[in-house]
């Protein structure tokens, strides 16, 4: 608790001159702690009443009772909330999971082509109604160190979005590839695309483009915060191309360290 954090940076100006700026940050960090357990507890708080609320209406048949038609309705949409708020608590505690843990815990090897086997199964149900092209090109050999659950929504995130985001009869192309000696995954689709200036910002918490839009397909605004922070733990970075009316592109790479079957100098150990 004694900790102090100090961060420091070196501008160089003119040929030999430096100036070192160090800086205090021990108050922004205790702040930014106070705000992750905050987020934590509050979200693991959440759970209990609303497993409790749903619970009850799930088993509430509202259309055998001797009830005003008003109240069928109002069970849909106690319903429909009910899951909505489930799926934000849910998302807000992977965040809050994933930074807590400063230490980054590889697991063994992750089978990405048989995760992506399974994703693409869970892609085609989510697709029915929708009606997409879903190709899905995976380099059956190229499987990777990390860790399984987060590498697993990083992809789920990206895939569902170009599911909601593009509308019906669209084209959407998944490839896990190997490019030089790194993994590299992409979704593309021909949807409706992002303007430059939201690009920028899609990885904040809870920004989205279109709010009422989003609201409809059932989004959180939280995936893409996610797949930032699984990547960065990742060694990695989410790479955006998008263009409006034409398309999106998400991509990122793993470096060759933690792909399986490059040599590198610095291998991370496996437990
Ligand atoms: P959400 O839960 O709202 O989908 P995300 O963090 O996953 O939250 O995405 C943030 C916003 O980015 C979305 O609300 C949407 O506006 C935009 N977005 C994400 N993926 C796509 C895509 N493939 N095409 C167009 N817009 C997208």
């Amino acid at each position: 608790s004694d900790e102090v954090t100090l961060e420091y940076r070196v501008l160089q100006y003119g040929e030999k001159q430096y100036l070192l700026i160090i800086r205090d940050i021990t108050q922004i960090k205790q702040l930014e702690q106070i705000r992750k357990d905050f987020v934590a507890n509050v979200s693991h708080e959440l759970r209990t009443p609303l497993t409790v609320l749903q619970g009850y209406l799930e088993v509430m048949d509202v259309d055998n009772m001797p009830a005003p038609p008003i109240w069928q309705k109002a069970h849909t949409v106690m319903l429909e909330q009910t899951k909505r708020m489930d799926a934000l608590v849910q998302q807000l505690l992977t965040l809050s999971r994933i930074e807590a843990a400063a230490k980054v815990q590889f697991d063994a090897v992750v089978d990405v082509p048989a995760m992506l086997h399974l994703l693409e199964q869970e892609a085609i149900s989510l697709n029915r109604e929708k009606q997409h092209q879903l190709q899905f090109q995976v380099d059956p050999n190229l499987r990777v160190t990390g860790m399984t659950e987060e590498l697993r929504s990083a992809f789920s995130n990206l895939i569902t979005n170009a599911i909601k985001y593009t509308p019906p009869g669209g084209e959407i192309q998944v490839c896990w590839q190997r490019q030089h000696q790194k993994a590299l995954f992409s979704v593309t689709d021909n949807g409706e695309g992002i303007a430059p200036h939201h690009v920028k910002r899609l990885t904040e918490r809870f920004y989205r483009v279109d709010e009422a839009r989003t609201r409809s397909s059932g989004g959180t605004g939280l995936g893409l915060a996610i797949v930032k922070h699984v990547l960065s733990r990742h060694h990695s970075k989410l790479m955006i191309f998008s263009e409006p009316k034409r398309g999106s592109s998400f991509s990122f790479s793993l470096p060759p360290e933690l792909v399986v079957g490059v040599q590198t100098l610095h291998q991370p150990k496996l437990p």
